[in-house]
């Protein structure tokens, strides 16, 4: 069979995939829900004309949404993931065992019975145990729980639609009152490529909100550009260290990742400067990268500030041991 998927990257940018069989194809009250099998990347999932995700590449996107903030949090006890009604942010949030309750805020319930049908191997963590499934508007989830979350993740759709509000600084206010102390919050945000306004707006709305605030990366080669960005604001600590001690080391025992590892968490917060430009002024990330460039041997002292590597490698960091 040769028939093509279009998706629209930009108004002047389209990438194609050839597509055998539909497997499901439905219009919900939100979107238009597409699974479909491809030889490429197996069977993928678009909303609205825009792929999601796919069986093939999917776990970077969601190991790099997930595991950055859990294994920076000291003890990830309840987690609250927005959108990712496909399941795969929340089937990699409960291979920690810390995790006591994983609640998944998605607005569309037909995305989510889509992907439980269709997709098992993304959304198998929806079956566990410790999941709840609120279907609904994640804005107003986030409003009605305040001081509840250690990690909360968003993983939405592109700012259109219900999605907007997502991306909006009202909402990371809201969340970050839905946090614990020492809480951290994620939200997918798009590419630097194409999407900088919004980066660059995200950003510095984060950084008016969370005391510590900044982006690292992920390729993600399903998604227009293949560099995918997350924004990342947290109540705590840096979100760049794993905290040190054995706890910290037993966790990165307990489960195989394939893409996220120690070393690419310290790796994935380290931005080329045409990234680093969409920062504000002031974000930690950029002020060290400018005192790194310019004023050389300065750097220790920003790095201690931030954060810096020392603890890391005690703990799995940079240079850490292999699990
Ligand atoms: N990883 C994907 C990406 O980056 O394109 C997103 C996957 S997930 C399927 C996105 C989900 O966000 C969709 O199912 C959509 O229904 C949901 N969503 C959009 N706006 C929402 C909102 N305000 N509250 C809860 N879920 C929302």
């Amino acid at each position: 069979m040769n028939v093509w998927f279009y998706e629209d990257q930009t108004p002047d940018l389209r990438i194609g995939l050839r597509v055998g069989r539909v497997v499901h194809h439905e219009r919900s009250p939100y979107q238009e829900i597409l699974v479909a099998d491809t030889d490429q990347w197996g069977r993928m999932l678009a909303l609205d004309n825009v792929i999601q995700t796919n069986e093939t590449t999917e776990f970077v996107y969601h190991e790099m949404m997930a595991h950055v903030a859990l294994f920076a949090h000291p003890n990830p006890e309840r987690v609250l993931v927005v959108g990712g009604g496909d399941g795969g942010v929340i089937r990699e949030v409960v291979k920690h065992p810390t995790v006591r309750q994983a609640v998944l805020a998605e607005i569309d319930e037909k995305v989510i019975e889509a992907a439980r049908r269709w997709l098992p191997s993304i959304s198998s963590g929806l079956d566990d145990p410790r999941t709840r499934i609120d279907v609904g508007d994640g804005i107003d989830h986030v409003a009605r729980s305040p001081d509840t979350y250690d990690v909360i993740i968003v993983d939405s759709t592109d700012p259109v639609g219900p999605a907007v509000g997502l991306f909006s600084e009202e909402f990371y206010r809201s969340a970050f009152r839905a946090l614990r102390d020492g809480g951290l919050f994620v939200a997918q945000t798009e590419s630097p490529f194409y999407n900088a306004d919004l980066i660059r707006r995200v950003q510095q709305a984060l950084r008016n909100v969370f005391p510590w605030s900044g982006m690292y990366w992920g390729v993600v080669p399903e998604y227009p550009g293949g560099f995918w960005t997350m924004s990342i604001g947290s109540r705590g600590g840096d979100p760049r260290r794993v905290p040190a001690g054995r706890y910290a080391e037993r966790r990165f025992e307990t489960f195989a990742t394939r893409y996220y590892a120690p070393d690419v968490h310290a790796a994935a917060f380290v931005l080329p400067p045409f990234v680093l430009e969409l920062l504000p002024d002031g974000a930690p990330q950029r002020r060290e990268a400018y005192v790194e460039r310019f004023l050389p041997g300065a750097g220790e002292e920003a790095g201690e500030e931030a954060g810096g590597s020392g603890e890391g490698e005690e703990s799995g960091g940079p240079g850490g041991p292999a699990r």
